[in-house]
């Protein structure tokens, strides 16, 4: 199949090759025998490497781990790493092996910012340059062992996918149910990748400082959310300062950490369910707790502890594979959905939010409105503002202006320009009040926000864009 082999390569125009040009070093990309030589190749280096400088899990010594055509070196020391790359450089002139310096990083992991002294590392005769971060296996890994970069390089890619989305023939079309349909299974599994590692990483150092909150609040510590609320305002049609908790409110929306958090913990029951003693990311978990016991130092497993003791699931963590993973992390979801809404519920009830006032009085579930069946996005954002209190009345605007509630009052009326003073009593707008509404009725008008048809949904929307928005 090697014999003679040769390469041509398609350019950007699309149907033009380049001359042909032969291969006589390595596999064609992409190659399925690539990772199998490769491991062929490399089977016995980890064992002729024993490295007195290698990090230990459990008193196992781990100087080196391989991924398909992915290796890396691991030490304690300087001294101890670039003795590791002279064996690694022995053993490839032995078997005939090139290592590339360019795709290869040396990077220190450490508290302090700066490396305390510039050492280089040679593979080779090549030096091997050392970053603060770098690519392994799509998992951006950064120095000081924090997961933000990471999660900023998700944020960013899932930024540029919902552009993509927004810019599909139809997607402002198509129903808000499918909409959020959309985002679910394009957008949320990349700001997932990988959240079995990171997931707990941004409740750290909370988890750690505080112990009496409600769970929920913290709803806004994970960068994704950011992406997931931006998609939220966005198929709403409201502007970037839009509080978020009415609008999950009214798409019955829970927030990303949910699932993020969900996947940690399947990810966990899963390793302690196959009760590999000697996998060693079981090692690396259990060590990394019993570090936590040890010295107060605190980590991804201990805060999984935590979310486990906070929300009473002692089998997660005790049973070691005896409950069923499906059914326990089901169970656990819906008891942070609850918690969730627990939050949710007392913000919004909260008397002094004021922003939250009319939204209290019309709203009691969280659940998917009925008014977002409306097929015109104009008008179902009419309402969405007039609920969230992102309109032009001056109970609202008249925060930015910086006047007391007490102060912001209708210009024809003298009383307080708020929701129910517009939807009821405003003089302004008696005329268009009976133009939109048979039976004007303040209780059953009221009551059209929780219960009403699709048509009269319509018409409400019609009277706010009226009043409001033109
Ligand atoms: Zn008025």
């Amino acid at each position: 199949m090697y014999v003679g082999a040769e390469s041509q390569v398609q350019t950007s125009g699309g149907s033009s090759l380049t001359e042909k040009f032969p291969v006589n070093v390595g596999v064609h990309q992409g190659n399925i025998l690539s990772p199998l030589l490769f491991n062929i190749f490399l089977n016995d280096f980890n064992h002729v490497s024993p490295n007195d400088s290698a990090p230990s899990i459990f008193k196992k010594k781990v100087s080196c781990l391989l991924y398909a055509d992915d290796m890396v070196i691991l030490s304690t020391t300087a001294s101890g790493l670039q003795e590791s790359l002279d064996h690694l450089d022995t053993y490839c002139n032995k078997w005939g092996l090139e290592v590339n310096a360019e795709k290869s990083h040396v990077i220190t992991f450490r508290k302090s910012k700066k490396l305390k002294t510039n050492v280089a590392f040679y593979l080779q005769g090549n030096i091997i340059r050392s970053v603060e971060n770098c690519n392994y296996l799509g998992f951006n890994l950064h120095s000081n062992g924090r997961t933000d970069l990471l999660q900023s390089t998700l944020v960013a890619k899932a930024s540029r996918a919902l552009f993509s989305l927004y810019k599909m023939p139809g997607f402002k079309n198509i129903s808000i149910i499918q909409q959020l349909q959309l985002f679910n299974s394009l957008i949320k599994p990349i700001l997932m990748y990988g959240s079995e590692v990171w997931g707990i990483h941004p409740l750290l150092t909370h988890l750690k400082k505080h112990n009496n909150y409600i769970f929920g609040s913290l709803f806004n510590r994970w960068s994704a959310q950011k992406v997931a609320t931006r998609f939220c305002r966005n198929i709403l049609g409201l502007h970037s300062k839009a509080p978020i908790l009415p609008m999950l409110g009214d798409l019955g929306m829970y927030p990303l950490y949910i699932d993020i958090l969900i996947s940690s913990v399947k990810y966990w029951m899963s390793i302690m369910s196959k009760g590999k003693v000697d996998s060693l990311v079981y090692q690396a978990m259990l060590e990394a707790y019993s570090i936590n016991t040890n010295t107060n130092i605190y980590n991804a497993t201990s805060g999984l502890h935590d979310i486990v003791n906070y929300f009473n699931f002692p089998e997660i963590w005790d049973n070691l594979g005896g409950s069923n993973i499906y059914m326990t992390s089901t169970k656990l979801k819906k008891c942070m959905q609850l918690d969730f809404v627990k939050y949710w519920y007392n913000e919004i009830s909260n008397q002094q939010h004021s922003r939250y006032l009319f939204y209290h009085q019309i709203k009691t579930n969280f659940n998917f409105e009925n008014y977002l069946n409306i097929d015109s996005h104009k008008l179902r954002s009419c309402i969405t503002r007039l609920r969230g209190s992102t309109h032009t009345l001056l109970v609202e605007k008249g925060r930015h202006l910086g006047l007391k509630r007490e102060d912001r009052l209708c210009s024809e009326c003298s009383t307080l320009d708020d929701e129910n003073h517009f939807l009821f009593t405003c003089k302004k707008f008696s005329a268009m009040r009976h133009l939109y509404f048979e039976k004007f009725d303040p209780t059953v008008l009221l009551n059209l926000f929780q219960n009403g048809t699709i048509k009269e949904l319509i018409n409400l929307a019609k009277f706010i864009n009226a009043g409001l928005f033109t």
